[in-house]
């Protein structure tokens, strides 16, 4: 486990909470669109010390109240160990991930080690490869949308990006995941793709930003489907 960020304090993050964030490094998916290259494909070296980030959660006691752990795909390294130092300080946990270690996540929650999950969907289950630009075990992803659709706190998500999100494509996400879960689940977000900075693949910055019409568009395709549906602009 590599620890490469650590963002404070966040109200956006882990909704409701005061928290700060922990990113890993490392991701087993290559998404063009990835805003986060320094996390996913190349290590600049440094970080910090688990040592360290357990210090500042001591010292920041009282102040936050959760600390979210994101990366990266953070169950491609996360050692559960630092997870029961962190819980043992008292604080709420969030987990961020794409779904592909089912039986990690599984663990964290059998231990009672999280309290909360946000789960990205990146395409319908036809779609999921091609999107995430790596060779996806389609089951795993399932695994992962069954079990989070199952606890009190979680949500998922989709990053719409035009060139892979349309109408008929979102209502093909809805179904698989309505299916996968015999119900329909809690909470699902809409987030627009926004082009600026560094991406993973340079072609995605030639696309335009996704406007909160669009979003909002794509909505009715999946509003059946959910409980909940928000946007994210
Ligand atoms: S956007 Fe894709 S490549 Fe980037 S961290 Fe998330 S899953 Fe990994």
């Amino acid at each position: 486990m590599k620890i490469v960020g650590l963002q404070k304090t966040t109200l956006i993050d882990y909704p409701g909470e005061v928290a700060c964030t922990i990113f890993l490094f490392g991701c087993n998916f290559r998404c063009g669109f990835c805003h986060n290259p320094e996390l996913v494909v190349k290590d600049f070296g440094g970080g910090f010390s688990e040592e360290n980030i357990l210090k500042f959660l001591k010292e920041r006691k009282g102040k936050l109240d959760a600390v979210c752990i994101s990366g990266g795909e953070p169950l491609m390294s996360l050692d559960i160990d630092f997870v029961r130092k962190i819980r043992k300080l008292g604080y709420k946990i969030k987990i961020d991930t794409n779904g592909s270690f089912p039986e990690r996540l599984k663990k964290l929650i059998n231990e009672d080690l999280v309290d909360a999950v946000a789960m990205d969907i990146k395409a319908s289950k036809k779609k999921y490869s091609e999107v995430v630009g790596a060779k996806v075990d389609g089951e795993k992803i399932e695994k992962s949308i069954k079990m989070i659709s199952n606890l009190d706190d979680y949500e998922f998500r989709t990053t719409i990006v035009e060139r892979f999100h349309d109408s008929s494509e979102m209502k093909a996400l809805g179904q698989w995941m309505n299916k996968v879960c015999g119900k329909k689940p809690k909470k699902f977000f809409l987030q627009g793709f926004k082009a600026g900075g560094k991406l993973i693949d340079d072609s995605f910055s030639k696309e335009k930003d996704v406007s909160e019409k669009y979003l909002l568009e794509l909505k009715k395709s999946v509003d059946e489907f959910f409980e909940e549906v928000g946007v994210r602009v």
